[in-house]
């Protein structure tokens, strides 16, 4: 499903990313789309991934490619379910010819007390937050990287991979458990010029939050200021979310040549939080 193809050019200064291609899982919404774009600015391919309605997923990969003169495809593939992963990943080697940044972003949150957590939701939860996306991607993205002797793994994470926070069993379970991988990961492809890392975000605005937002308020009886106010920022010390044009900006970052020593970590974007 690839669109326009346009000469991408060497890395530059304003695009260091020029030549690489990059795949981001849940980017057709919230955190994943705004690296995607960042990604895209910088110069790379980009990988869209991720739900929602097909016409306005085609606008979207459309005008990433206009913005920013890069080949932009799209892959469906449901982080749950494990063939699919797989397919995506060898769509992009196929299409593409190469994967050398890997952004495990797919994430989705359920919140309720730990005796009464659905056991469904514990395990969508743990399958495409940790599991299928993770598992799955970096295993099959591995062999094509370690034969280009470039890969950046970049795995979403939260604050929530750094601290617990009650209601969330499998949500702060799932995001440790990402943080794990990532220093596993790191330690397997040291010496191959891979890196794997992990971005550890505080509460930034996205559909996700606003979700929580609008849950907590009609549970409590609330307004939406005092669940921004008194529940979210209130972990958060700086009293503002993160936004995705910075997480983007990180993203690029840990991509570049420039980020090369940087592996194994897990790097908080909180606002203070995890200071505590
Ligand atoms: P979002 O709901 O805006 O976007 C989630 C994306 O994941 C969407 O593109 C959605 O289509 C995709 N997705 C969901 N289930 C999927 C599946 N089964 N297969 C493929 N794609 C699927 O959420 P967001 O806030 O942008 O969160 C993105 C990531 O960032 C998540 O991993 C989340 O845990 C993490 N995060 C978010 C915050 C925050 O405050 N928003 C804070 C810390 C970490």
């Amino acid at each position: 499903m690839n669109i326009q193809l346009k000469t991408q050019g060497a890395p530059s200064a304003s695009r260091p990313l020029a030549g690489k291609v990059s795949l981001v899982t849940g980017s057709t919404s919230g955190i994943g789309l705004g690296i995607a774009r960042a990604l895209a600015e910088a110069g790379s391919a980009v990988v869209l991934n991720g739900f929602g309605v097909v016409s306005e997923i085609a606008r979207t990969k459309d005008r990433i490619s206009a913005d920013y003169g890069v080949r932009v495809s799209y892959s469906p593939a449901d982080m749950t379910k494990a063939e699919t992963i797989a397919e995506m990943i060898a769509a992009t080697l196929t299409g593409h010819g190469r994967l050398d940044v890997l952004v495990n972003n797919a994430g989705i949150q359920y919140v309720a007390p730990l005796d009464q957590f659905p056991i469904e939701k514990w395990d969508a939860i743990l399958s495409i937050n940790l599991s299928s996306a993770f598992l799955h991607t970096t295993r099959l993205a591995l062999p094509a990287m370690r034969k280009n002797k470039f890969g950046r793994i970049i795995n979403i994470a939260s604050a929530h991979g750094l601290v617990a926070s009650p209601f969330k069993a499998a949500y702060v379970a799932a995001k440790h458990g990402i943080v794990g991988l990532t220093k596993v990961a790191a330690l397997e492809t040291a010496e191959e010029g891979i890196t794997c890392n992990a971005i550890c975000p505080g509460y930034v605005y996205t559909p996700l939050v606003e979700a929580q937002i609008g849950g907590q308020a009609k549970a409590h009886g609330i307004s939406r200021e005092q669940v921004i106010r008194d529940a979210l920022l209130a972990q958060q010390p700086n009293k503002r979310f993160a936004t995705v044009e910075e997480l983007g900006a990180l993203t690029v970052f840990l991509a570049s040549d420039a980020a090369v020593s940087i592996t194994g970590t897990a790097l908080p974007v909180d606002g203070g939080w995890t200071a505590h």
